[in-house]
């Protein structure tokens, strides 16, 4: 034991989400990543006096979306507030924000761990516009500005502190980056900036009920980085305290190439933002019955998607982990066992067959070409004993995707994969294994049972795996009696 397992590391996130909107927050530009630099903006994104913001509503609607997914208060009545400061790369001097008033309040978020399980409760959940980027890495002497992304809607979700690990944090972006794109309001993709998180750290000795000090690391965007920036954190705090001196409160930069978090210069983290309600913008005035048709409109969210298969379905935890992952790949399981009641069956072929293939082949799933029936039939040829399961995964199901339109059972036979009991084709393949190996024999008819297994490999290996198993498991056993 060191030093370090007496401390407990106590984590809260800000984490922003991009959302899919066709326009901005304020004004009709295009919201979509990318696009030649400056192409998507225009008087209102640029700041130009005299321009009036305009809310979108479907930047409301997806916020009240997760905001119930997450069991949050809605607020029927919430605010937007000027957040007031310099950058470049904000040309109005002001971000729109909510800041007494959010949208959301409260929720939490269930996240099961290896071994335990972990409650993330939400502070609050607010509606605000990002920012543009400016670049310092194209020009030597100068940087640029892309103001595609000024007005971009962002929900900024605030959780509790409860986290106290990288591994729970890592769940934590994980299960919402999931939750996002069930409920189709943000790809949740960080490596396009779609997902970045502030992460507070502090750290306190183990049984200690009140919070040490924390820092915060500003604008992560990998979760890979997000662990390395709280370990290092972690330790430097630990190293602080245990050399005698104190955290102080600040706001850090973590440096992926040095694995190191730096202090941010000062005019960066001054924190005098002036807030005040915005005056373009009245209230938002949400009805009840608004709220109520889009709760009503909710997809089927991840954990309930997950307990239904383990307990309708039967599957083990990690199949269910697996299939629900991504909505596209639970809904594809759900219409598979609408055709065939072998879930388990239908399961492993996702997970072992079909989602491999489409990385193979870069493919999305709404592009594979077999249909469910067809997909069906090929379980049952397996259930039926008909092709093995080895065969079937290593041959039929390439041809079945080759040849979408043609039923299973007409392309195993074309590829002469039919399992056949016949006992006149068995019994003459089991005479020539059994008298290739009279040595095997011998053992066997002395007690070593275990070389049936043995028999049954050489036979199906003669019958390029055509034998059916248990008329010829029955008959290696009448031959050896
Ligand atoms: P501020 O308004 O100054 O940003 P908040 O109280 O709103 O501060 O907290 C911001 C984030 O910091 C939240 O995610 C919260 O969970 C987290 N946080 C608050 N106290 C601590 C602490 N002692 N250790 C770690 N994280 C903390
Ligand atoms: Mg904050």
């Amino acid at each position: 034991m060191t030093i370090y397992d007496t401390y407990e590391p106590v984590i809260g996130l800000e984490i922003h989400l991009q959302l899919a909107t066709q326009s901005k927050a304020f004004c009709a530009d295009n919201a979509s990543f990318g696009g030649d630099p400056n192409t998507h903006v225009s008087a209102i994104s640029l700041g130009h006096p005299g321009t009036l913001p305009r809310l979108n509503k479907k930047q409301v609607e997806y916020a009240v979306r997760l905001g119930l997914a997450l069991g949050s208060k809605i607020n029927l009545r919430n605010c937007f507030d000027r957040k007031n400061y310099f950058y470049t790369d904000l040309p109005k001097g002001y971000q729109i924000t909510q800041d007494k008033l959010p949208v959301c309040i409260g929720g939490s978020m269930e996240l099961q761990m290896d071994g335990y399980h972990r409650t993330v409760r939400i502070h609050h959940i607010h509606m605000e516009e990002d920012a543009g980027k400016s670049i310092h890495d194209l020009d030597p002497r100068n940087s640029l500005i892309d103001l595609n992304r000024a007005g971009v809607p962002l929900l900024e979700i605030v959780s509790e502190p409860d986290l106290r690990s990288g591994e729970e944090v890592d769940a934590f972006m994980t299960a919402m980056r999931q939750l996002a794109r069930y409920l189709g309001i943000s790809d949740g993709n960080m490596q396009e900036g779609s997902m970045r998180c502030d992460v507070n750290v502090s750290v306190r000795k183990k049984g200690d009920t009140a919070f040490g000090e924390r820092c915060e690391i500003k604008n992560v965007n990998s979760m890979k980085f997000a662990r390395q920036a709280i370990e290092f954190e972690v330790k430097r705090q630990v190293d602080l305290l245990e050399s005698g001196g104190e955290v102080t409160r600040e706001t850090l930069n973590f440096n992926p190439t040095t694995g190191v978090t730096t202090p941010m210069r000062d005019k960066e983290s001054a924190h005098d933002y002036r807030y005040f309600p915005d005056p373009d913008l009245p209230p938002v005035v949400l009805a009840q019955q608004w709220v109520d048709e889009v709760q009503a409109q909710l997809p089927p969210l991840p954990k309930e998607l997950f307990e239904k298969f383990i307990t309708e379905f039967e599957l083990p935890e990690y199949d269910a982990t697996l299939l629900t992952a991504e909505k596209e790949t639970a809904l594809f399981f759900l219409d598979l066992t609408q055709k065939t009641p072998h879930y388990k069956a239908a399961s492993n072929l996702i997970i072992n067959k079909i989602n491999p293939w489409l990385s193979e082949t870069s493919a999305a799933l709404e592009d594979f070409p077999v249909s469910f029936e067809h997909l069906a039939g090929f379980i049952q040829l397996i259930e039926d004993g008909q092709v093995s399961a080895s065969m079937a995964y290593q041959r039929l199901f390439g041809e079945m995707v080759e040849k979408p339109t043609a039923p299973p059972l007409e392309l195993a036979k074309s590829l002469n994969l039919i399992q056949t009991s016949d006992t006149d084709f068995l019994e003459k393949i089991v005479d020539e294994v059994l008298a290739a190996n009279p040595d095997k024999v011998a053992e066997y008819r002395k007690g070593k049972k275990g070389l049936i297994g043995f028999f049954m490999g050489e036979v199906m290996r003669a019958s390029k795996g055509k034998a059916e198993p248990k008329t010829t498991n029955a008959l290696i056993a009448k031959k050896l009696a």
